[in-house]
């Protein structure tokens, strides 16, 4: 039994309807539209796709620059901040930076417009950059942390202020241990409450969109389908194939900044 009593049928907006620069709004699907106006929960999955078009690079992008040898799988991990805590930290420092210089685009707008909608809305988000929050969204559910944020590496507690010695990785005031960047490394746990709420949404959403994300990085990738057993119609955001395509009811292929401002204008 459908719970927005809409059929799934697999029908697909084609890469062909987003090629323009202004797509009609009347390219979309009637059934996905009516699916999305009669939705009591709607739940969004994102990725560093939707922050392209604000200038961050995807994981496999991001190796540019002065940190161009420097591989993200041994650097975002545990034992490599025990074995180099200042290399760790500095390319962080860098990252944080380049986020705070970065803007949140028409996709993060669109999907905070999307959530004063509906009656009930959950945004679950891969990145760490805290665009969706600049852009409006009220308490995105972050699966991976904030890079904004710094923590201590003992205590778990988030701090607010501290002093970079010149040649050394700051440290908690309270316990003297050294701060880390707030973001779930390789080889971490996700953080319990966030991956209950992310699963609970799965679970009880009508429709998931499923933005600019590989749908490759577990246990994210596993709420698409989980959202679909549970009854949801899946919608994918993304201008390349990912191995979640055959299983979404559509595939919206084109950049999350043209597709979602025209599909969240199509529910006028
Ligand atoms: P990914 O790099 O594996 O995949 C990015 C996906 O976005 C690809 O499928 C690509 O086709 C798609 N894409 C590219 N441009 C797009 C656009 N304009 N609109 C829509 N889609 C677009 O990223 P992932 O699936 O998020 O998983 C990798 C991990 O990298 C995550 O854990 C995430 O935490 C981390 N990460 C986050 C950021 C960030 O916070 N901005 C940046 C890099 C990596």
């Amino acid at each position: 039994m459908r719970k927005t009593g809409i059929r799934r049928d697999a029908r697909r907006v084609t890469a062909r309807e987003f090629g323009m620069a202004t797509p009609s709004p009347f390219a979309f699907d009637g059934n996905l539209i009516a699916a999305l106006r009669s939705a009591r929960f709607i739940a969004a999955l994102t990725g560093a796709g939707i922050s392209a078009e604000s200038g961050l690079a995807t994981f496999r992008d991001a190796q540019t620059g002065l940190w161009a040898r420097f591989d993200p799988r041994e650097l975002a991990t545990p034992s490599a901040f025990a074995r180099n805590p200042k290399l760790v930290w500095d390319w962080y420092a860098w990252r944080r930076e380049h986020v705070a210089t970065a803007r949140p685009n028409a996709g993060h707008v669109a999907l905070a417009e999307l959530e004063r909608r509906v009656p009930e809305f959950a945004l679950i988000t891969q990145n760490v950059d805290g665009l969706h929050q600049r852009a409006g969204s009220r308490s995105p559910i972050e699966l991976h942390g904030n890079i904004t944020r710094v923590k201590c590496s003992r205590e778990g507690t988030v701090v607010e202020r501290w002093t970079a010695p010149r040649d050394a990785v700051p440290r908690c005031a309270h316990c003297g241990a050294m701060l880390r960047p707030d973001v779930v490394w390789f080889e971490e746990m996700l953080p319990e409450q966030a991956l209950a709420a992310a699963d609970d949404a799965a679970r009880r959403c009508n429709v998931m969109l499923v933005v600019g994300t590989s749908a490759e990085v577990y246990p994210a990738a596993a709420l698409p389908a989980l959202a679909r057993r549970s009854g949801a119609i899946i919608v994918e955001i993304n201008p390349n194939a990912t191995p979640l395509s055959a299983a979404a009811d559509y595939v919206l292929r084109g950049a999350a900044g043209v597709v979602l401002p025209t599909l969240v204008a199509a529910l006028d």
